[in-house]
């Protein structure tokens, strides 16, 4: 790779390289196990001594390649490829944190992630508290604790729009000496790359544009490079690994500790890896990403436009419109614009809101987000369905809100869908 590339040449060119006489374009390594002409070849594998393949759980070439394309566009070391984004948010952060360890969280988060960090985590034993995306940086410094092991948030959230300030949240994170972890599923790294404003690991659901056809569940983990694990929190990753005969990740794997972690400890022992098909499909996604992002952006904001004047529509969230409290973020962290998501409010309220949903015709209603098709979802009774109301609020989710997920179609038709659905309101 060529490290001056811009990200539309990385979307097509990075991630396979073929040689002398082989397949253009990436082919799918549809093997669970690789072939060696003796043992010690394999044992070296398993001791993590070589690099190669052996066992699709652990890693695949396809799912290599796409890892790599992953990595070269948001600007990282590495990237480990997992079955889901859900996989991704919690192995992120149980790379870094067990049982007595604690997570500080920003509210403003995806339905799931909520239920994963407050529920599920709470009955691993690790403890998450919240602050507020807003909240000024001394609230947020006096909310880690000598346990806390990681800041998690979304760089742009889902659904409340939220654009966080990484920079800031990066520097409160480092002053602790801990590592920030973005969510960046709506920027994608054509919008937005955490990395170059701080962010030390950068997780994806694939499942949303990266895929961008609906057509693969996936998550992935992207590492930075160049954080310091020795600074006495972090001994998984500087102590030797008794798993791995006393292997030392920052030692032996100096580069991408925190991946090889991740591959040697999480994917091995769980079993969450992508599966070479999906990575296949995804990959061939990613070509495509940074000219959809371009449209779904133009489209979102059309709509974002088009809605904030229309006289049966009560409010209108895009960070993108110059009206958003979020405009000024916006135009730092999302100069390119500001994705394809946005979320509004009908007259009328919910019931109103759901005659609007129910009498739309191209855009359909389905639990999914950011693929090349305009859909709308209503967060508080579909994806935010288990959180209280307590937890609605934190997560930035109003009664009312519909989400928008603009597609790539023709403006003018989807104006016209909205148009003839909001007569109905
Ligand atoms: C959808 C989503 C997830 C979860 O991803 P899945 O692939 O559905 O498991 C996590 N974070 C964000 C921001 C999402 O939109």
């Amino acid at each position: 790779m060529n490290e001056n590339w811009k990200i539309e040449t990385r979307a097509v060119q990075c991630g396979y390289t073929p040689g002398n006489g082989d397949p253009r374009v990436l082919p799918l390594y549809q093997s669970t196990t690789f072939k060696y002409d003796d043992a010690q070849s394999v044992a070296d594998l398993f001791d993590l001594k070589r690099d190669g393949f052996f066992y699709t759980r652990l890693a695949n070439p396809t799912v290599d390649a796409f890892e790599k394309r992953m990595a070269a566009l948001e600007g990282g070391v590495a990237a480990v490829a997992v079955s889901s984004g859900q996989t991704a948010t919690m192995l992120s952060m149980l790379n870094l944190a067990s049982a007595g360890d604690h997570i500080l969280a920003v509210s403003s988060l995806y339905g799931g992630s909520v239920s994963l960090l407050t529920n599920t985590f709470q009955k691993m034993g690790i403890e998450v508290s919240f602050v507020r995306p807003h909240d000024d940086s001394a609230t947020v410094a006096a909310a880690i604790r000598p346990n806390t092991k990681a800041i998690f948030a979304e760089a742009l959230a889902n659904p409340a729009l939220v654009v966080l300030d990484i920079e800031r949240f990066a520097g409160i994170a480092h002053a602790a000496g801990i590592p920030l972890i973005v969510d960046n599923t709506f920027p994608t790294p054509c919008l937005c790359r955490p990395f170059e404003h701080g962010a030390d690991i950068v997780t994806h659901s694939t499942s949303k544009y990266a895929d961008g056809h609906a057509q693969c569940v996936g998550g992935i983990i992207i590492e930075k490079g160049g954080f310091n694990w020795k600074n006495g929190k972090f001994p998984g990753l500087c102590e030797p690994d008794p798993a791995y005969h006393g292997l030392v990740y920052t030692d032996n794997f100096a580069a991408c500790p925190y991946s090889v972690k991740l591959r040697a400890q999480f994917i091995r022992d769980m079993g969450v890896p992508m599966a070479p098909f999906n990575a296949f499909l995804t990959n061939l996604g990613l070509e495509t990403l940074p000219l959809r992002m371009e449209r779904h952006s133009r489209n979102a904001l059309a709509m974002a436009e088009f809605l904030e004047a229309h006289p049966k529509v009560s409010w209108v969230n895009y960070p993108g419109l110059a009206s958003s409290p979020e405009h000024e973020m916006a135009r730092k962290y999302l100069p390119d614009g500001a994705s394809g998501v946005l979320c509004f409010g009908v007259k009328g309220g919910k019931a109103a809101g759901e005659r609007v949903m129910n009498s739309l015709r191209l855009a359909a209603i389905v639990v999914h987000v950011a693929d090349v098709r305009t859909c709308v979802l209503h967060p508080a009774s579909m994806t935010h369905r288990q959180l209280t109301d307590a937890e609605l609020e934190a997560a930035g989710v109003s009664p009312d809100m519909i989400r928008l997920s603009v597609g790539i179609e023709n403006i003018d038709d989807l104006k016209a869908d909205f148009d003839q659905a909001l007569a109905n309101a």
